[in-house]
């Protein structure tokens, strides 16, 4: 066998969109069609460039606050989730604010509202800054503690060790957290868990299946934007199951020829904000430089949908 016939591409499966990615650009598009441009976008819809500026593109205007967003327009709320100050905000200055948040992010707000309302204290592991992160622990300012990873855990302070509950970050390493969580139990032994997984099944799914790929690959390409927290996790599960090489790229063209230099198995992946296309173009610019042998691995199967936005819906019923 030549050396060119012995390279080959580890395509990873799951990959790219989810179900909640998939819901916020399109809630994005459809109010683009139904209210006409321009439409406000506080924060990036989901944490891709590209995505970015192709709505940009169809008239979307990203903002960072409800303040920049002129009286009475329409505004829709990324899919990371907004803390209740927000929707007040909206409504305080007039706006149709459509709310793109993941359902899998309301579920993690429910959570911390109810456990805040039973007056736990409440752990949230996660990213300090994320969005996500403030738009939960918005919920219930009062009783949310953040503990970003397990070197967190030392800082943590209780009222009552018996009434205290972890959640999470929906998008964060799966081996991580659950090492904060048996730090925090350590401490902590009455500690509740929340009543189902916060980390999502897409962000689960796409780690699972890098673990798999990891050990065989010399380098393993994520494409990603680099604030997308489940991209950058991808990267770093890679170097820990054995990849010798971890790179994360929002285009293919980014990606350098010495990444390659030596290689003969590469593995590809994409975070959950990624349209597969950005994946097709690293796969013809890793075909072009004789990584033209590709295997799909896949290890789950992903049939989760979910439907637009009820105030979207309803309009796009009343225009019908
Ligand atoms: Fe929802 Fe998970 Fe996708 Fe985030 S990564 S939008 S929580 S499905």
């Amino acid at each position: 066998m030549s050396e060119t016939s012995r390279k080959r591409v580890l395509l990873a499966k799951p990959r790219g969109y989810c179900a909640g990615v998939d819901r916020a650009v399109q809630t994005v598009e459809e109010s683009l069609k139904l209210y006409g441009a321009p439409i406000y976008v506080r924060k990036q819809i989901v944490h891709n460039k590209h995505v970015v500026t192709s709505l940009e593109a169809k008239g979307a205007i990203f903002v960072e606050e409800n303040e920049e967003v002129p009286e009475g327009a329409t505004v829709i709320f990324s899919a990371h989730g907004v803390a209740p100050t927000v929707h007040e905000s909206a409504k305080a200055r007039n706006l149709r604010a459509i709310d793109a948040t993941c359902p899998l992010v309301t579920k993690v707000h429910h959570e911390a509202r109810r456990f805040a309302a039973e007056d736990y204290d409440i752990l949230l592991i996660g990213h300090e800054g994320h969005e996500e992160v403030i738009g939960t622990a918005g919920e219930a300012p009062a009783h949310v503690q953040l503990v970003d990873g397990p070197d967190g855990v030392d800082k943590v302070t209780v009222r009552d060790p018996s009434k205290v509950v972890w959640l999470s970050q929906t998008t964060l390493s799966v081996d991580e957290t659950m090492e904060t969580v048996a730090r925090l139990k350590t401490k902590l032994p009455l500690l509740v868990s929340p009543p189902s997984d916060d980390i999502c099944y897409a962000t689960s799914n796409r780690q699972h299946v890098v673990k798999e790929i990891a050990p065989e690959c010399d380098v393993v390409i994520v494409v990603g934007s680099t604030n997308s927290s489940n991209s950058v996790r991808l990267v770093e599960v890679a170097l820990q199951y054995g990849a010798r090489a971890g790179h994360l790229v929002d285009f293919a063209h980014e990606i350098r020829d010495e990444w390659l230099s030596g290689a003969t198995t590469v593995g590809l992946t994409s975070g959950a904000s990624v349209p597969d296309d950005l994946v097709m173009d690293v796969l013809t610019h890793l075909a072009a430089r004789g990584f033209g042998d590709v295997e799909e691995i896949l290890t789950a199967e992903e049939r989760l949908t979910f439907s637009l936005p009820q105030e979207l819906k309803r309009d796009m019923k009343k225009a019908a």
